[in-house]
């Protein structure tokens, strides 16, 4: 199982750090070479959003990270990972992976006072998972097809849609490792089903 980190900003070591524990091989991708070699699944972090799209861009690697997702290699956004990953955020333009079904409102929680952290419950997971915020973005309406699975003051913070699996907050930087073995689980399954990752 190997698993390719987005690194060109963010929170990506800690990602990397959490799936070592795990004994999961893991790349960082900065260059279009690194996003060459076989992979399993990837992962996109937290961090500033703008900022990643552009340097994707600057790369080359928005159209390929692009298609390996629509053809189904299994995804994990966290945070601004997870902004990249929605179709819409707020009023601005759809220039980024935009793979899946949900609407994401950015820095949700306001810029300043917006990093905290909470335990709640999330499908599949558990019913204290530890949720660490940090200017966050969460879930304002979901598609056809894309699974709730943890929600916070009445705001969605954690979803899935086939191979894509979201989280507002930051998993990696608790000890808790379910999610990521929640993913590595999707990982399996998917390369299980062959390495053609259309469905
Ligand atoms: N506020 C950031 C953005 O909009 C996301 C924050 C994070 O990833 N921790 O891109």
């Amino acid at each position: 199982m190997t698993i390719a980190i987005l690194a060109f900003q963010g929170a990506f070591a800690e990602h990397e750090q959490m799936l070592r524990r795990l004994e999961v091989e893991t790349f960082l991708v900065r260059k279009p070479e690194d996003w060459q070699r076989h992979k399993d699944g990837v992962v996109i972090p937290g961090g500033e959003s703008t900022a990643m799209l552009r340097i994707m861009k600057d790369e080359g690697l928005l159209m390929p990270v692009r298609q390996a997702i629509a053809d189904g290699l299994p995804v994990f956004g966290t945070c601004a990972g997870m902004i990249l990953l929605a179709k819409q955020v707020d009023e601005e333009a759809r220039e980024r992976l935009a793979t899946m079904d949900i609407t994401v409102h950015r820095n949700a929680y306001g810029r300043q006072l917006g990093s905290f952290y909470a335990e709640a419950p999330m499908e599949g997971i558990g019913e204290r998972v530890p949720m660490t915020f940090i200017r966050a973005p969460y879930i304002t309406e979901v598609g056809e097809g894309v699974e709730v699975l943890a929600a916070l003051d009445g705001h969605i913070v954690a979803a899935r849609q086939g191979r894509q699996l979201v989280t507002s907050f930051h998993p990696e930087l608790n000890e808790d490792v379910r999610i990521h073995q929640y993913f590595l689980e999707m990982a399996r399954d998917a390369s299980r089903n062959g390495n053609d990752f259309s469905e």
